[in-house]
């Protein structure tokens, strides 16, 4: 059988799990991989060159969570290069109020603290409020089955924390599939949740993939979040071409042709994992309607900010702490790293810390001054850092709005139709997580490979 050639354009985790798992279809292949920049894993970047271990965007995954993550680090055979985190997950603090509260961690302090008053009233009649099908936004759903303190102390922080989101616009359906599984399903989120740990108390409380690896358990590799996309890189039967930026697109008789700046490059099938602004440009001319409408998606921009101390700043233990927006921080989130990994400290005396601010076209200086002055007030850190890294991103992550999935599925196959030499995957299509990310990857692959005869 004659190699068929593919390019994959992108080469963060979309683009490298595709390869992944085009390398383990046994057809003869010629893979080609064009990365816009001169590093391999996009968004999962680990920075070194600082002398403290800082993470740019994905610094953590939970097992439970990360169910495609798990079977790839298992196929990679990186098993032995996971570590895992002692920062309890229960110790993650709140900036309520002009002080940081901790989340309560047993039943008296979920019954006293400040933060969870308004879940105790809410958790008395959820399970008798009517249930609604369909989309809404995560503050409609919460505000229908809780109420506003719920909505502005818990699900707020936790849209800003997870996707840099606006509670007010982004869909429950696709950012808490979970919940309104529960509402349509039990009649209440509450009743879904304790019939999930019935479920789950029958079942063992470990990973599938990795032996004793408890479900609750929050892990990274010992050279950080990059190890994984550099063991798919130091994996794949793959050519990564860096620095080359794919700029337009063609279509000839039965092949694809990628332009870039200086060359052109030919394939039998193209897999596009670029971000969804960059797919929707590529694609205008030969798919107008599905470029309209990705283009219609907005990316929330973000600031990182990796403070680095050569001593113990932190005045209490444990995750991090978020703002909800109610405050009007210019934080929006900080992360104790340092506390969360210690085996990435490289000082028995050290303090890392993420700090995340929304990305408003500020310089450098003033981005780094607004993380300074917000860590005095919040956590009375004083001291310079030694070690500053700074990343700002004007389109980072992409909102998923009401009836975002299910668009989606349409304008993909509509896509795939229209385009059959083409796939797609990335963070726009079925979920903004490294997880869903590697989880759409190996659907592309099987799609592709299903209706592989009726293009070939
Ligand atoms: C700050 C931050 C924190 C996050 N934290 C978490 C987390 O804790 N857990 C989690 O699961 N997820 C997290 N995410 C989300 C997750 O990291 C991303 O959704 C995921 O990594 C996206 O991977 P990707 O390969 O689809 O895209 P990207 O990582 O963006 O990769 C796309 C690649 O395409 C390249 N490219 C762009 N244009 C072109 C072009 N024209 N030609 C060729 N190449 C091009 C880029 O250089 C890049 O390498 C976070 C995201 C951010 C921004």
């Amino acid at each position: 059988m004659q190699k068929k050639k593919i390019i994959i354009l992108g080469a963060g985790i979309s683009g490298l799990s595709t390869a992944w798992y085009l390398s383990r279809i046994g057809l003869p292949l010629e893979i080609t991989i064009l990365e816009k920049s001169s590093r391999a894993g996009g968004w999962m970047h680990t920075d070194h060159t600082t002398g403290f271990h800082f993470e740019k965007g994905p610094r953590t995954f939970k097992v439970e969570k990360a169910p495609s993550t798990m079977r790839l680090i298992s196929e990679l055979g990186l098993q032995d290069e996971l570590i895992w985190s002692e920062a309890k997950p229960h110790h993650r603090y709140l900036w309520h109020e002009g002080e940081l509260h901790r989340f309560p961690s047993n039943p008296i302090s979920f019954l006293l603290s400040p933060i969870t008053k308004g879940f105790i009233r809410a958790l008395l009649t959820e399970w008798k409020k009517p249930i609604k099908i369909g989309d809404e936004t995560v503050w409609e759903f919460v505000l229908r089955r809780f109420n506003y303190d719920v909505a502005r102390l818990f699900f707020d922080p936790m849209v800003v924390g997870i996707f840099g989101g606006d509670i007010c616009k982004i869909s429950i359906r696709a950012c808490f599939p979970n919940l309104k599984n529960w509402e349509e399903k039990y009649g209440s989120v509450t009743k879904g949740f304790f019939a999930k740990m019935k479920e789950k108390k029958g079942q063992p409380p470990y990973s599938k993939e990795i032996e004793k690896v408890p479900l609750s358990a929050i892990f990274s590799f010992r050279c950080g979040i990059e190890q994984l996309p550099q063991a798919i890189v130091n994996q794949i039967p793959a050519t990564i071409c860096y620095n080359r930026e794919a700029k337009q697109i063609l279509f000839e008789k039965d092949r694809v042709i990628v332009k870039t700046e200086n060359e052109q490059f030919s394939a039998d099938f193209l897999f596009c994992a670029l971000p969804v602004t960059e797919t929707g440009h590529l694609f205008e001319n030969h798919a107008p309607e599905f470029s309209k409408e990705v283009l219609k998606i907005h990316s929330e921009g973000i600031v990182v900010v990796n403070f680095g101390y050569d001593a113990q700043v932190l005045p209490v233990q444990g995750f991090g702490y978020l703002t909800p927006t109610y405050a009007h921080e210019d934080i929006l989130g900080v992360v104790f790293d340092s506390s969360v990994f210690s085996e990435h400290n490289r000082r028995p005396q050290e303090t890392r810390l993420t700090i995340k601010l929304q990305e408003a076209g500020r310089s450098e200086e003033k981005n780094i001054d607004m993380a300074l002055k917000g860590i005095r007030r919040h956590l009375g850190i004083s001291q310079m850092p030694k070690a500053i890294s700074f990343k700002s991103t004007p389109r980072a992550i992409p909102q998923y709005g009401i009836g975002h999935l299910e668009k989606m599925t349409e304008l993909k196959n509509q896509f795939c139709k229209k385009l059959s030499r083409c796939q797609l995957v990335g963070n726009y299509l079925e979920g903004v997580s490294v997880d869903l990310c590697i989880s759409r990857a190996k659907k592309a692959v099987d799609e592709w490979q299903s209706c592989l005869k009726s293009v070939s």
